[in-house]
């Protein structure tokens, strides 16, 4: 008989920790899931969940005035968007429950309450009501996920994050949103298609940092084109609250009166409460869980993936890092996930795709770069009138004549770049995409047919 009481405690039933536990109690590993929130974690309930549906709810304003392009008579059009908060939250509960489905009949134990880790084989639990109880396991794996940050500045407590944002009874009139992230432009797409009047105030001197430079400046043009209003090169100093709305220094002297703020300037691991310095666990210094290729902290028995960790904080990463740790630690199967050519979109408006390198990412590593692009007005635009303008970019190594980087803003990027990925995974070549017959008439297929 084990000296523990379960071979493995997941302290997190977000996408990561429900797939660790699932797959290690697959193998016959006997596994504790513990959770202090709902189960289901933060893409599925606070983020790119309920983010992509609003996002979905929010497009239907540009789609009635395409819908009028084409000759449609559109009379009293609106939203209601109490209502429709109402139905998400319903969409999540279905989902919750889906998740405490998967686990418990994956032969997993799920209690509700707050994990601790009190030492490398024991972890106690606060339930709702205060009691505490404690489990032994001979390994633990910390898949917290992560928390909004916010910067230091008088007022900042008046912003609201993105799980507020995704949550709110009333829509407000006017909102600012503070950063050029991902979930800043993707909630400023989000309020400007409600018709709320949209501020994004931020730092750099485009949105999304790290990103092509094309893919920025079009995103930039795109948004102002749809209403948003662009506040680049700016920090907020200060925020003071009226009766019912806000005053918003900015950093050249200007001041905005909007109904709302909302703060989106970065993550941080959400380690408060798990005693993980009591420990001597080794953190880095935005308090991540540091760990090595074996998703292991320093303390041997202890384990952790997912944005706890900082690496590569999106949700399809935790699920694999964590399939993966189950499959060598209970599963006897020696396999590691590669970290190279991961895709991601971003669900602004319009969406952006990429996979690979940039151009200025592939310079920096020396490569001699190729760079082909397709800029076009989709043909769904010439009728409905929408001037939105959709960028397609390959990036080539000219010495292994591979295609190292894809990226696209327009309609169904995501759905596109999905598939390009498998390509650039695969180590296709420039003349791959050159022999591939296209689709036509698509967007897509100007990924086949770019020559210069
Ligand atoms: P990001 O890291 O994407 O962006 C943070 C933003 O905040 C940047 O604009 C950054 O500016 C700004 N910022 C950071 N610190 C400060 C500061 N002290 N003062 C002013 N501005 C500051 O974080 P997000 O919160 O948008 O998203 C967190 C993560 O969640 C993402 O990195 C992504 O991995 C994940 N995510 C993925 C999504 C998807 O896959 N579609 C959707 C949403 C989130 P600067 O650029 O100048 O550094």
């Amino acid at each position: 008989m084990s000296d523990y009481d379960y071979d493995l405690i997941v302290i997190g039933a977000g996408s990561g920790g429900t797939r660790t536990a699932r797959i290690s109690a697959s193998y016959g590993a006997k596994t504790l899931v513990v959770e202090g929130d709902r189960a289901g974690g933060t893409c599925v309930l606070r983020g790119c969940v309920p983010k992509k549906l609003l996002v979905y709810a929010s497009q239907f304003s540009e789609q009635v005035s395409d819908a009028e392009g084409f000759c449609w008579q559109v009379d009293g059009f609106k939203s209601n968007w109490n209502k429709l908060i109402k139905k998400k939250n319903k969409e999540l509960d279905r989902l919750h429950e889906i998740y405490v489905n998967l686990i418990k009949n994956s032969g997993c134990d799920l209690i509700s309450g707050w994990g601790k880790i009190e030492d490398p084989n024991l972890v106690s639990i606060t339930k709702e009501n205060g009691k505490i109880i404690n489990f032994s396991a001979k390994k633990i794996m910390i898949a917290v996920g992560g928390e909004a940050s916010f910067p230091e500045f008088e007022g900042n407590q008046y912003m609201i994050n993105s799980d507020k944002a995704l949550d709110l009874n009333q829509l407000p009139k006017s909102i600012a949103i503070y950063g050029s992230g991902y979930i800043a432009v993707e909630f400023a797409g989000i309020f400007n298609g409600f018709g709320v009047d949209t501020h994004l105030i931020f730092r750099a001197d485009k949105v999304l940092r790290g990103f092509d430079n094309d893919i920025r400046d079009q995103l930039m043009s795109s948004m102002k084109e749809k209403g948003i209003t662009i506040h680049n090169e700016v920090t907020i100093s200060k925020i003071n609250k009226n009766n019912d709305n806000y005053n918003i220094n900015l950093s050249n002297g200007n001041i905005l009166n909007l109904d709302l703020v909302m703060g989106a300037t970065g993550r941080n691991p959400k380690i408060s409460g798990l005693g993980l310095k009591d420990i001597d666990l080794n953190l880095g210094s935005r308090g991540e869980v540091l760990v090595n290729n074996y998703a292991q902290t320093n303390i041997n028995s202890i384990y952790a993936i997912g944005d706890v960790t900082d690496k590569v904080t999106l949700t399809p990463v935790a699920i694999n890092e964590g399939h993966a740790f189950a499959d060598r630690e209970f599963g006897n199967k020696e396999r590691f996930i590669s970290y190279d050519n991961i895709p991601s979109a971003v669900f602004s408006q319009p969406s952006i795709a990429v996979v690979g390198l940039s151009k200025e990412e592939a310079v920096k590593k020396g490569y001699q770069v190729i760079e082909f692009k397709s800029e076009f007005r989709a043909m769904k635009n010439t009728i409905s009138g929408n001037p939105e303008r959709t960028l397609m970019k390959l990036i080539v190594d000219d010495n292994s004549q591979k295609v190292i980087g894809a990226h696209m803003i327009g309609p169904d990027s995501a759905e596109i770049i999905q598939g390009i990925a498998i390509a650039i995974k695969a180590g296709a070549l420039k003349s791959d995409f050159d022999a591939t017959i296209g689709i036509h008439p698509s967007a897509a297929e100007e990924f086949v047919t770019m020559r210069s």
